[in-house]
C-alpha cells in the first residue's frame, strides 16, 4: 500500500499560517522551517499508522514542487540576485510571489524594474485547480545541483524509523512545464544538460539509502512530439542506471499513444491511474516486462467518494494473482494533494452524506482494507468491504441525490434559451447608449481585499459571536467604502467588492441545493492560498437568489454602474468535487440554470451589466486534444444558457484567469459575453495575438495589473501594456482592468496600484 504524496497543508492549515507570519515579518525564518518539519513528521507517522507501507518524502513544498524542482536544478532566471550555491528561502519566496524589497535592486538587469522583481508565471498543473510556477528556461540554460531537500527530508524520516520512497519531478515533465522566452525552443531539447544533475541526485539518495524513488512524469498522459517521446528514452536509459530503482509515476489520464514508450523504459516500476483509465491495466499487463513493478491507482486521488471497495478487489485480483503480489503494490490515482486531508473533521456534515465520502486519512484507510483484502483474501476485511457496498447503494437510491423538479427542467431546455436575442453589433450599440462609458473604460475583477477585519467579522459570525444584523451592518460599511473610493479615484464601473464571499465558488455552492459545504476540507490551490470545494452530492437547483440583495445595496449608493458578479456553471463545476453517478456535463447545465435564474433576477433589480466569471473554463479541458471539442461544446454551451436569458441593452462580461486562449479562441468566441477581462499583464499582452489573429469582435480587457504579486505597477508599466493591447485590437474593445479579483492584496497595494491604472487609462484617453 503506496501513496504518491500527501496534501502538505496540515490538518488546520499549519503551513498557511506559518507560511503568512513568516512573509509579514512577524516570525522567523527558523520558526517556518520548524512549523514545516513538524508537519511532515505528522504525516509521515500518520501514514505508517494507517497502514501504508511505501511512504513518501520530498512530497513537501513551502510553496510548490514544480519551483523546487527549478530550485533543485538552479534553473533560476537572471534577476534573482542568485550566483549559485544553495538557494536561499528569500530568492525562492521572490520566485514565488515578487519582490518589493531588495532581491532584484541591484540586478543591473535591463529587464527588471528598479522596485523589486516580478514572480514566475503560474500556471494550473494539468486539469487540476493546484498552480505551479512556470520555470523559465534559456535556451543555453546551465543547470546545477541546487538543493539538498531530497535527501534532507528522506534523512529526515530516516530519522523518524520510517523508510521513505522519494518522489521527484521528473525531467521530461519539469522541461515540458516549463517555458522560454526563445521563439520556437522546446525546452525538452535542454534535457542532456539537465540529466547529470538528475544523476548526481540519484546518486546521492542511493548513498543516503534510498533503494526507491517515485519519479513523477505525469508528462506521459499528454499528447506528445516523436521528439519529446525520444526524450524519455534518453532521459531513462541514464537515469535508471544512477543508482535507486525508479518507479515512473504516470497520473491523470491513460497513457495511451505513449503507452510503448512508457513500457520500453528500463525503468524498475510503473505507477498507473486505474480510476481514469481503467481499461489500461489489462494492457500493461499483457505488454510489460516480468519482471516490471506495478503500481496501481486504484483510489481516486481527486475525488471525495467513497470508493467501491469490494468491486475494485473483484476487478484488481484476477491480475494480482496473474502478475505475483510481489510485483504490486496499490496506491491511490494521484498525489492526494488534490483532497482535503481529513473527514473526522466534518463534524457538522450531514450524517448520511458523510458516510459516502472518503478523504486523504479515509482512503489511506481504503487502500489497507484492499490491501488485505487481496493478499489475505475478502472473508479478512468482510465488515469493512460490506460497510463500503453498503454506503453506495445508500447513495445511489438517496432522495438527497435526486430531485425530480430538476431533471424535468433539464428535459425543457431548448435552443432558443441557449442565445442572446440579437447579435454583438446590434447589442453593443444599445449598451453603448444605455451606459455612456468613456473609451477605455476602467474596471475591476470583482473582489477587494479580504482584509483581517472582514475574516475576523466572518469567522466571529460563523462561530456564532457575531449576529447576522451586524455582521451585515459590517459588510455594508465595507461595501460602501468601496463603493465610494471606487467613485473617489474615478473607476468607470464599480463593484460591491464580494466582502460577503469567503471564496468566488463556495458561496454559491452554499446558497444552491444539492451542494454540501465543508469546515476545514481545505484543498492548495497555489501557494499559501487553500480553498474548500463544494461538494456537488444531488440535482442542482437554486432556492432563492443569492447575490440580488448585495447587488442592489452596492447601487444605492451610486450613480455608476455596479455590475453584477456571478460565479458561471463550468467554474462552480471546476473548482468543486463533482458526483462521479452522473456526467460532469449533466451537473453543469443543472448548474448553469441555477445561474440562469440568478441572471434573470440581477436584470430585473436593475443591473445593467452582469459578470459571470468563468475562471476555470480552460482548465476543464481534457488533456488530450481528441477529447477537447466534446468539452468545449458542453462547457460553452452551459455558459450560454445562463447568460442569454437577457435584454439586448443589458451587458454580459465574463472573466477568465491564467488562461492561454490561441487553441480555444473559437470557444471563447461561441460564448459571445459582451466583454471579457483576461489575465495578461504578466504575459505582455501575447496572449491577445489569439484574438487578433481570429478578428474577435466583442469587448475585452486584459490585465494591466499582475495582482498575484504585492508589487504597485507604476503608470508608465501600464500605458505600456496597453500600448501593445492596441496593437492588437481597436481602440473601441479595449477595457482596462487588473488582471484578476483582488481578494488576496493588501488595500495598501490596491490603492495606489488602482489609481495608477485609473491614472493610465486617463493619459491614454488624452492621446487617443
Ligand atoms: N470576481 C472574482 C474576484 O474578483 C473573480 C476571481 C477569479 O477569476 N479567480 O475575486
Ligand atoms: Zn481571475
Amino acid at each position: 500500500m503506496a501513496t504518491l504524496g500527501v496534501p502538505r497543508i496540515g490538518r488546520r492549515r499549519e503551513l498557511k499560517f506559518a507560511l503568512e507570519s513568516y512573509w509579514s515579518g512577524t516570525s522567523s525564518e527558523a520558526d517556518l522551517i520548524d512549523t514545516a518539519r513538524k508537519l511532515r513528521a505528522a504525516s509521515w507517522i500518520e501514514q505508517r499508522d494507517r497502514g501504508i507501507t511505501r511512504i513518501p518524502s520530498n512530497d513537501f513544498s513551502f510553496y510548490d514542487h514544480v519551483l523546487d524542482t527549478a530550485v533543485m536544478v538552479g534553473a533560476i532566471p537572471a534577476g534573482y540576485g542568485w550566483h549559485g550555491g544553495d538557494v536561499p528561502l528569500k530568492t525562492y519566496f521572490a520566485m514565488a510571489r515578487g519582490s518589493q524589497g531588495d532581491i532584484g535592486s541591484d540586478c543591473g538587469h535591463p529587464g527588471h524594474h528598479h522596485h523589486g522583481v516580478t514572480a514566475l508565471e503560474m500556471t494550473k498543473w494539468f486539469d487540476t485547480n493546484y498552480h505551479y510556477m512556470v520555470p523559465e528556461l534559456a535556451a543555453d540554460q546551465a543547470f546545477a545541483l541546487s538543493s539538498t531537500k531530497p535527501i534532507d527530508h528522506f534523512l529526515e524520516a530516516r530519522a523518524l524509523g520510517i523508510h521513505t520512497r522519494p518522489v521527484i519531478l521528473g525531467p521530461v515533465t519539469f522541461l515540458k512545464l516549463a517555458k522560454s522566452h526563445t521563439d520556437g525552443f522546446d525546452p525538452v531539447a535542454l534535457l542532456p544538460r539537465l540529466l547529470p544533475v538528475y544523476e548526481e541526485l540519484l546518486q546521492k539518495l542511493a548513498a543516503a539509502g534510498a533503494d526507491w524513488v517515485q519519479i513523477d512524469e505525469p508528462a506521459l498522459v499528454l499528447d506528445l512530439t516523436a521528439s519529446q517521446r525520444d526524450a524519455f528514452k534518453l532521459a531513462y536509459e541514464r537515469l535508471a542506471a544512477a543508482g535507486p530503482r525508479l518507479l515512473l509515476a504516470t497520473y491523470f489520464g491513460a497513457l495511451g499513444d505513449n503507452l510503448g514508450v512508457a513500457l520500453s523504459l528500463p525503468v524498475a516500476g510503473l505507477h498507473l491511474d486505474l480510476v481514469r483509465a481503467p481499461e489500461q491495466l489489462a494492457a500493461v499487463v499483457d505488454q510489460a516486462r516480468n519482471d516490471l513493478f506495478l503500481s496501481l491507482g486504484i483510489i481516486d486521488g481527486r475525488n471525495i467518494w467513497r470508493a467501491d471497495l469490494p468491486a475494485i478487489v473483484d476487478r484488481i485480483a484476477p491480475f494480482v494473482e496473474r502478475r505475483g503480489a510481489g510485483l504490486i503494490e496499490i496506491a491511490p490515482s494521484c498525489s492526494l494533494l488534490h483532497v482535503p486531508i481529513d473527514l473526522e473533521l466534518e463534524v457538522a456534515l450531514d450524517g448520511d452524506l458523510r458516510t459516502w465520502l472518503a478523504f486523504a486519512t479515509q482512503k489511506m484507510g481504503e487502500l489497507a482494507v484492499l490491501g488485505k483484502a487481496l493478499s489475505e483474501g475478502k472473508s479478512t476485511v468482510v465488515a469493512e468491504l460490506r460497510a463500503a457496498s453498503d454506503a453506495i447503494a445508500a447513495r445511489r437510491a438517496s432522495l438527497k441525490v435526486h430531485d425530480p423538479l430538476v431533471e424535468g427542467r433539464i428535459a425543457g431546455i431548448g435552443e432558443a434559451m441557449k442565445k442572446r436575442t440579437s447579435d454583438f453589433g446590434s447589442r453593443s450599440r444599445l449598451q453603448a447608449a444605455k451606459l455612456a462609458l468613456p473609451a477605455f473604460p476602467t474596471t475591476t475583477i470583482g473582489s477587494f481585499p479580504q482584509t483581517p477585519d472582514v475574516r475576523k467579522a466572518r469567522s466571529s459570525h460563523a462561530k456564532g459571536e457575531l449576529s447576522y444584523i451586524d455582521y451585515e451592518g459590517f459588510l455594508k460599511k465595507e461595501t460602501e467604502a468601496a463603493i465610494r473610493w471606487q467613485e473617489e479615484i474615478g473607476l468607470d464601473v464599480l463593484v460591491h467588492g464580494e466582502f460577503e464571499r469567503n471564496d468566488m465558488v463556495q458561496y454559491f455552492g452554499e446558497q444552491l441545493s444539492g451542494f454540501a459545504f465543508t469546515q476545514h476540507a481545505w484543498v492548495q490551490s497555489y501557494g499559501s492560498r487553500y480553498v474548500r470545494p463544494p461538494i456537488i452530492f444531488g440535482d442542482v437547483s437554486r432556492p432563492r437568489p443569492m447575490t440580488v440583495a448585495w447587488w442592489r445595496y452596492a447601487q444605492s449608493l451610486t450613480g455608476r454602474p455596479v455590475k453584477g458578479m456571478l460565479t458561471g456553471p463550468v467554474t462552480i463545476l471546476n473548482w468543486s468535487f463533482v458526483r462521479d453517478d452522473i456526467p460532469r456535463a449533466a451537473t453543469c447545465r443543472q448548474i448553469a440554470l441555477a445561474i440562469r435564474d440568478e441572471v434573470a433576477d440581477l436584470e430585473s433589480a436593475g443591473a445593467a451589466m452582469i459578470q459571470i466569471d468563468e475562471a476555470a473554463l480552460r482548465e476543464g479541458l481534457p488533456l488530450r486534444k481528441a477529447d477537447w471539442k466534446t468539452y468545449l461544446d458542453w462547457a460553452v454551451e452551459s455558459f450560454r444558457l445562463c447568460s442569454t436569458g437577457v435584454a439586448d441593452a443589458t451587458q454580459i462580461h465574463t472573466h477568465m484567469c491564467y488562461s492561454e486562449f490561441n487553441d480555444i479562441i473559437d470557444a471563447i468566441a461561441a460564448m459571445d459575453a459582451d466583454v471579457i477581462s483576461i489575465e495578461t499583464s504578466r504575459s505582455k499582452m501575447e496572449l491577445l495575438d489569439a484574438f487578433k489573429t481570429y478578428k474577435y469582435p466583442n469587448e475585452i480587457g486584459p490585465g494591466v495589473y499582475d495582482i498575484h504579486s504585492p508589487r504597485v505597477p507604476e503608470i508608465g508599466e501600464m500605458t505600456e501594456l496597453l500600448t501593445l493591447a492596441r496593437k492588437r485590437l481597436s481602440d473601441r474593445q479595449l477595457w482596462v482592468n487588473p488582471d484578476c479579483g483582488l481578494k488576496t492584496r493588501k488595500w495598501e497595494e490596491v490603492r495606489p496600484a488602482l489609481v495608477n491604472m485609473v491614472s493610465a487609462a486617463k493619459e491614454l484617453r488624452a492621446a487617443a
